[in-house]
């Protein structure tokens, strides 16, 4: 398979504003030594997604590549973020756009703190808002947690359960990270920067009543 005029286009686009995204989120420490990875919906069959491997802070428009459903390249040479099946579970499903992948310490460590209930929950905060959906602080939205596997398949799949009947718009691996996605990218960013900051408070309330 190849990429016809159309998608080229659409992947030059996506991939400029996945570099802009990604320099940005690894100026704030989100993606150390190469971690996280993201992608953007290029069509039915296809996305775009991060190169295995590179610095996030330092990623460059030929580091996003297309690849199909299944995380195969459609054009051989690079290879996508080792994480690629965890993208396109969430592509099978309607209505996302964009997913974001980051390895921040606040997801690295709530993650950690609340695998064995599965779930971080949330509720009081203003910021809920900011989640597709809600419309007042009463919210409550429970953030699935998920174990850490090596398995990107097996994980891919425990994640898609996880999120089934979720309004979070985004799900913790325990120990390693979060994932987020929206519509568009603009929608997956604001889904991940409002998980992330109340993700923070929770683990700084615990703090504080310890
Ligand atoms: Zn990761």
């Amino acid at each position: 398979m190849d990429l016809n005029a159309l998608d080229r286009g659409r992947l030059t686009v996506c991939a400029a504003e996945i570099v802009a995204h990604a320099r940005e989120l690894a100026a704030r420490g989100w993606m150390p030594a190469t971690s996280g990875n993201f992608s953007m919906r290029l069509g039915d069959e296809l996305m775009a997604v991060t190169a295995s491997g590179v610095d996030k802070g330092r990623l460059c428009e030929a580091d996003v590549i297309a690849v199909d459903l299944t995380g195969r390249p459609v054009v051989e040479g690079r290879q996508p973020s080792a994480e690629v099946a965890l993208h396109a579970a969430l592509y099978r499903r309607p209505g996302v756009g964009a997913v974001l992948h980051t390895h921040s310490p606040t997801q690295t460590l709530a993650g950690l703190l609340h695998a064995a209930e599965g779930r971080v929950r949330l509720c009081g905060y203003e910021l809920l808002k900011a989640l597709r959906g809600q419309h007042t602080h009463e919210a409550t939205v429970d953030v699935p947690v998920v174990p850490n596997a090596q398995d990107t398949a097996a994980l891919a799949a425990a994640a898609d359960r996880a999120i089934d009947g979720s309004h979070a718009w985004g799900y913790l691996i325990a120990g390693h990270g979060m994932y987020a996605w929206g519509a568009d990218l603009a929608e997956a960013r604001r889904h991940l920067e409002a998980l992330d900051f109340m993700l923070g408070c929770e683990l700084e309330l615990r703090r504080l009543r310890a």
